[in-house]
């Protein structure tokens, strides 16, 4: 192995011979590329079939999904609940749908919500909720579901990272209202660009579906009754979408053969220095292997991802410098709201232990177990 090579959570995903050779033989095939051809709606049933929903509509990415979701979701000036750990584009799509962001913090140890700051932060105004599962880990659970369902608010499972998890038998992003998808490249179905919806209700499907086909009606048979944007997914991208799918249980063994390693090696279980996170679930898809560490005074795991880095391994914590979503300069007028009192510290108080104990390591496509002893002897340093 090269040793100045960065071992890296940037990647590009695996393409077999046969994936590409299916990809030419449906562009060749297809009466059309666009978005209507045959080859989506094949996806689209594929994907269904393999979530176990009622509906999924192909989209051009994950942001997109969230955005649809929520303009047939929200009204200008409704709230929308998310947690403070997170992704700049789970609150864009909200921002961009006319919705304010109000932040909650996690569980103990978990990416759900903790219920407490769900009833602080719940207002008349609230319409939905988002539960974002990082890395995989699950941040979904009954407490969540009992306090929306009691509230008529739509629960939204922002999935991007999270596509192939399962939980007590269930799909992670079906057990809510909507799930939201992304297939960019870094994902674990991977079309470059691209996203979904899975939903199993009708009025949600229609209006979603609607939204994404610039308006398209299917009532009235025609354009211009109501207003949209074209976020379909195009055949291309369906193509490689229908290989991926094939190939998703596959690929999340391989991943789960890598996380087995990395857990073999730095001796990682319950009680140990270093233990996994919560939310792993019946199956975890592997996306990133997401660790606490215990004890760990404020500011450690930023400070364990730089020497991570600057030991030639790239981590998403430092690549996101991962830390409360309220500091995006974006964000921050929202952060201005009596319901929080400014402090990070005391308004996300498990969020912040998450943020100051989480070590998140790669398992991807081009990372090989030769790396993963490579870098985990270096953590291993870093933690002596
Ligand atoms: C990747 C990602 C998105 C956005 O997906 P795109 O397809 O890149 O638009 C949204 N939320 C989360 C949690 C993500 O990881």
């Amino acid at each position: 192995m090269n040793d100045n090579r960065m071992i890296d959570c940037i990647f590009k995903a695996d393409r077999s011979q046969s994936e590409l050779t299916e990809l030419i033989a449906h562009i060749k095939n297809a009466s059309r590329l666009s978005g209507d051809a045959d080859i989506v709606a094949q996806f689209e049933l594929a994907l269904a079939n393999y979530f176990g929903v009622t509906y999924a509509i192909a989209v051009s990415s994950g942001t997109a999904a969230l955005h649809a979701t929520l303009m047939e979701t929200i009204q200008s000036g409704d709230e929308v609940l998310l947690p403070v750990i997170g992704v700049p584009m789970t609150a864009a799509a909200i921002i961009e749908a006319g919705g304010v962001p109000v932040f909650y913090d996690a569980s103990p140890g978990s990416f759900a919500p903790d219920l407490e700051t769900l009833l602080q932060m719940v207002s008349v105004k609230t319409k939905a909720l988002i539960t974002v599962p990082m890395w995989g880990y699950s941040a979904f659970d009954d407490a969540l579901r009992v306090f929306a369902v009691e509230r008529g608010l739509v629960i939204i499972e922002d999935t991007a990272q999270a596509l192939g998890t399962m939980v007590d038998g269930k799909f992670e992003g079906t057990r809510g209202h909507v799930g939201c998808f992304s297939t960019h490249e870094f994902k674990l179905l991977s079309t470059g660009e691209g996203g979904f919806v899975l939903t199993n209700d009708a009025y949600h499907a229609k209006r979603i579906r609607s939204f994404t086909h610039i308006g398209f009606s299917m009532d009235e048979m025609g354009f211009g009754h109501r207003s949209g944007l074209n976020y379909k997914l195009s055949a291309l991208q369906a193509a490689l979408g229908l290989s991926q799918l094939s190939r998703l249980d596959e690929k999340i063994r391989e991943r789960q053969e890598k996380i087995a390693l990395w857990i073999h090696l730095l001796g990682v279980a319950p009680g140990a220095r270093l233990t996994q996170f919560g939310g792993a679930g019946d199956r975890h898809n592997g996306y990133s292997l997401a660790l606490t560490l215990a004890d760990a005074p404020p500011g450690e795991a930023r400070k364990v991802a730089q020497r991570l880095f600057d030991a030639g391994v790239n981590t998403d914590i430092y690549r996101y410098q991962q830390s409360y979503i309220v500091n995006y300069p974006m964000l921050r007028r929202f952060y201005n709201d009596p319901r929080y009192t400014g402090d990070c510290i005391r308004d996300f108080p498990n969020a912040t232990r998450i943020i100051d104990s989480l070590i998140v390591l790669p398992c991807h496509d081009q990372i090989s177990f030769t790396d993963i002893d490579v870098a985990a002897c270096r953590l291993h340093a870093i933690l002596a």
